[in-house]
């Protein structure tokens, strides 16, 4: 009889403790407003930005092509990165670097949102204009958190 009282006691213990973590789940979880990767544009395609994120330019970068690349994802609204006053507090930084290709690196929380992101443009990009509009078309688009799409001749091809 004692064991089976034990037993209980046990019992109850382990579902307080059970309540305890789902609630505590459900309250971490409903503080936070990101939606994620749920999150999807009129075209359907998945949108891991979850907040306003704001952009700074490097020097030597054009930053009106900066600015007409995020543009070009207009789907992405309010979504789309705006120029950040303080390039100090930008969220997502577009920068030269002495590459062969141009890239974009992202930075995930746990819930899948995009925190940070660095867009690093290729030197020798800046000699080829049309090109490098289609590359940084194509880098916002990852910024947003776009993938790449099969076929060529798209924003979001792999090759542009
Ligand atoms: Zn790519």
């Amino acid at each position: 009889m004692r064991l089976d009282d034990e037993q209980r006691d046990a019992a109850d213990f382990l579902a307080v403790v059970l309540a305890v973590i789902v609630l505590a789940c459900l309250a971490v979880c409903s503080s936070c407003n990101c939606q994620g990767p749920s999150m999807r544009t009129p075209n359907g395609y998945p949108i891991r930005q979850c907040s306003q994120p704001t952009y700074s330019v490097a020097d030597g970068v054009p930053a009106d092509l900066v600015e007409r690349a995020f543009r070009f994802w207009d789907d992405f609204r309010p979504l789309s990165p705006t120029l950040a006053g303080d390039p100090l507090s930008a969220t997502v930084h577009v920068v030269l670097v002495s590459a062969e290709t141009s890239s974009t690196v992202l930075v995930y929380d746990t819930s899948g949102c995009i925190t940070r992101a660095e867009v690093r443009i290729a030197r020798r990009h800046l000699a080829d204009p049309e090109r490098l509009e289609r590359i940084m078309i194509h880098e916002a688009g990852h910024v947003l958190g776009l993938d790449h799409v099969a076929g060529t001749g798209l924003p979001m091809s792999a090759w542009q």
